[in-house]
């Protein structure tokens, strides 16, 4: 039976994890908290003291955190993977990392004689519980096809960019063009809000008319009706990747305005007015008073 090591079990890893477990393999994880990990216990899992303890013997490591700083610090910490991961075993970072990273993660465990592949993935939680998931994979074609069988557990989709860190590249633009959009539609509904349109109206155009795309459409209603219930991507996270994504066309679009810059900046604001919020409440920032926004 194969073995994984699975470390990261928030929102996303938790899910991800268990489908490990569904699908029959011998599954070790690792958190941060325990808490998160009792149910994953109670069907099956081991639970590991550290990265370092949950990699001994596995065949692929999978991580799942949150950003650059906790990546770095669950492969190469004192206690961290690597520490146990023997040579040629698959390093599997699912994380949203930046480009920089994925590259100095790629190099520094592969002088160690491991694998790693960068495979972040689009998907809600959900879509991670039930292996649903679309991966974005960065790796060499063989790397991949060793790493296939614990892939497809996860996903439907598998989508091969090209060398290690394009899977990252990929996913960077892609919550770029996001965080993008999702700032606009919050600023064009406080617009339609403060000169007083029908909110009913301006809904039903917007998810009509050509400036709809399924993230638009997924949060303009919610934005209306200011119900931001069950974050499932927190503003915290959508401004690190913004800001990972930002770097990334500094170094390719030189001396060209960066728009996406903008979108870091509403980002900046609405991490500070609550982190763990759901990213929607965008809106809370860009309709509140501009007294109150300058604090
Ligand atoms: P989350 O619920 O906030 O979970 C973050 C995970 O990272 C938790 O397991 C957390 O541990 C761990 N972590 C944070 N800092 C750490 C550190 N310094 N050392 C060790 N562990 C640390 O986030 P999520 O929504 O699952 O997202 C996880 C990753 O998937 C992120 O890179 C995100 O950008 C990406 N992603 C998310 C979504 C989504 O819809 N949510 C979709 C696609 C991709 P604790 O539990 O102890 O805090």
């Amino acid at each position: 039976m194969a073995k994984v090591a699975f470390i990261g079990l928030g929102r996303m890893g938790h899910g991800m994890a268990g489908r490990y477990l569904d699908a029959g393999f011998s599954v070790a994880v690792w958190n941060r908290s325990k808490a998160k990990a009792e149910d994953l216990i109670a069907r099956g899992a081991q639970w590991a003291t550290s990265p370092e303890d949950a990699a001994i013997g596995a065949d692929a490591v999978v991580t799942m955190v949150a950003d650059d700083e906790a990546s770095r610090a669950v492969w190469l910490a004192k206690d961290g993977a690597a520490a146990t991961m023997k040579a040629g075993t698959l390093a599997i970072e699912c994380s949203t990392v930046s480009y920089r990273h994925a590259l100095e993660m790629a190099r520094v465990l592969r002088e160690r004689g491991i694998v790693y592949i960068d495979s972040p993935v689009t998907g809600l939680p959900d879509a991670a519980a039930a292996g649903k998931l679309t991966l974005l994979v960065g790796a060499d074609p063989a790397d991949l096809e060793r790493a296939r069988p614990f892939l497809t557990p996860l996903s439907t989709t598998i989508r091969h960019f090209g060398a290690v860190g394009s899977g990252t590249v990929y996913k960077l633009i892609n919550n770029l063009m996001g965080a993008i959009q999702i700032a606009g539609i919050a600023e064009g509904l406080a617009m339609a809000e403060q000169a007083g349109l029908d909110m009913k109206l301006v809904l039903e155009a917007v998810e009509s008319g050509v400036a709809a795309s399924p993230q638009v459409i997924r949060h303009s209603k919610r934005m209306v009706e200011r119900n931001f219930a069950g974050a499932t991507f927190t503003a915290s996270l959508r401004q690190k990747d913004a800001a990972y994504a930002v770097a990334l066309a500094e170094s390719l679009l030189r001396d060209v305005p960066i728009m996406g810059r903008a979108a870091v900046a509403a980002y900046d604001r609405a991490k500070a007015h609550g982190p763990d919020d759901d990213e929607g409440k965008m809106i809370e920032i860009v309709s509140r008073p501009k007294s109150d926004n300058a604090r």
